[in-house]
């Protein structure tokens, strides 16, 4: 599926739910791009990679900011702009991007300064056969941007012309001057901590940038800075508190984040469901593993690994949300090292390549089929050691159980049957 053609100028857009937009009096209708600015050295973050190429849930950071982007068909293009010494990092972060954006993704090479980089990549639109109507100029260190803001930034471009997102501040701020004495106290109501994207009819910021970089000594920290500057009047909407930056080496952490901070942006997710099954035969032997819970027994299964068919059937399911093969092509019978396997680490793999792909897990269902071993004195601890694997609440995962009435191969206590149903969000077009 490749992204839709780019709207001629002048088109109705219709945004991802299916609904027009920028029709409201006094809003014009046009097209709006994108360019992502990745070219900064974050040394606030510390030693180490860029912050924009740093590990975030799997991924570079630079690419859940850039899916939050292609997911939206009301942006036709997005323009990364990139260092010239970070391209080999760059070409490895979106090589993970495994759909076709058809033509939507370019990238240029960074300036000096974020100003200068933000110019490079506005002058690359300008040079194109059909240059935007609107631009949004957003930050990669922001990976949490939602389409909704998104969608919030494009329709006031169209209304305003130059407009900036910003939220309310909660901590008082004051003004100090260079012996760290107090000048001022900042009336609070007034304040706002501006994010992106920042969004701007094209021709104005790119002539705002051309006169800024010709101007000597003019040298701004955002774009908004430069519209102010070139006296365009700059609106603000409403951001999101949780748009932050990562800039300090803290912000990545190494602890897992709970779901709803790696949440990416959630209304341009789509559902997703895949299906797992598996089954292995019972020998004798003195405990079966299932649900990650080693269960006492008379019975042992035959497997390569611990043979446990609860967490190899959800380990497929998840790979099924993904369209990412089975268990067996991650995990090879056949490989040494998978023998006796624990198979936590399959479930757990399977999790982080869907969080890599910016999706989030809502929910998983299990239905255990056998006579033996009973499964209601160990459904709790199943449940809990899933929602651990998962990064999950307990109250998203399900464990069922059912006999099979003594048919088949179960019945007979040949052997362990399992099911599993699992419920993704992910970007629409990974
Ligand atoms: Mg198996």
């Amino acid at each position: 599926m490749t992204g839709r053609d780019p709207a001629p100028l002048g088109a109705e857009q219709i945004n991802a739910a299916g609904e027009r937009t920028f029709t409201s009096e006094g809003a014009h209708a046009g097209v709006t791009d994108a360019i992502i600015v990745a070219a900064g050295r974050g040394e606030r973050a510390g030693p180490g990679a860029p912050k924009q190429y740093r590990d975030l849930n799997g991924a570079p950071v630079l690419l859940h900011s850039l899916r939050n982007f292609l997911a939206l068909p009301a942006i036709r293009r997005v323009v990364v702009v990139v260092r010239a010494d970070d391209r080999a990092l760059f070409d490895t972060a979106i090589a993970a991007l495994d759909a076709d954006y058809g033509g939507r993704l370019m990238s240029v090479s960074g300036g000096a300064t974020r100003q200068a980089s933000v110019r490079h990549g506005l002058e690359a639109l300008a040079s194109m056969a059909t240059p935007p109507t609107d631009v949004l100029v957003h930050d990669a260190a922001r990976p949490w941007v939602s389409a909704s803001l998104i969608q919030r930034a494009i329709t006031a471009a169209r209304a305003h012309g130059a407009a900036v997102p910003g939220i309310a501040v909660s901590d008082t701020i004051k003004s100090v001057d260079a012996e760290g004495l107090v000048t001022a106290t900042l009336p609070r109501p007034t304040l706002r901590a501006i994010q992106t994207p920042q969004a701007f009819r094209f021709s104005a910021i790119l002539d705002a940038h051309r006169r800024a970089a010709n101007a000597q000594g003019v040298e701004f920290t955002d774009d908004a800075a430069i519209a102010e500057w070139a006296g365009l009047p700059v609106h603000v909407f409403e951001g999101e508190p949780g748009n932050i930056k990562l800039t300090h080496q803290s912000d990545f952490g190494t602890a897992p984040a709970s779901e709803a901070t790696l949440a990416p942006a959630t209304a341009n997710l789509i559902s997703r469901t895949g299906i797992g099954y598996d089954v292995h035969a019972f020998v004798p032997g003195d405990h079966i593993w299932l649900g990650g819970v080693r269960i006492a027994s008379d019975l042992a299964v035959t497997a390569h690994s611990d043979g446990d068919v609860a967490l190899h059937a959800l380990t497929d399911a998840l790979l099924g949300t993904i369209g990412d093969g089975d268990i067996g092509a991650h995990f090879p019978p056949s490989d040494p090292q998978w023998a006796g396997a624990s198979s936590d680490r399959f479930l757990a793999h399977a999790a982080k390549l869907v969080r890599a792909r910016s999706g989030v897990i809502d929910h998983v269902d299990v239905v255990i089929i056998c006579e033996h071993p009973k499964v209601g004195p160990h459904r709790q601890a199943m449940r809990a050691r899933i929602a651990e694997i998962l990064g999950l609440s307990e109250t998203a995962v399900s464990i069922k159980a059912t006999t099979s009435e003594r048919l088949g191969f179960t019945g007979r206590r040949e052997g362990i049957a399992a099911q599993a149903v699992a419920s993704v969000r992910l970007p629409l077009l990974t």
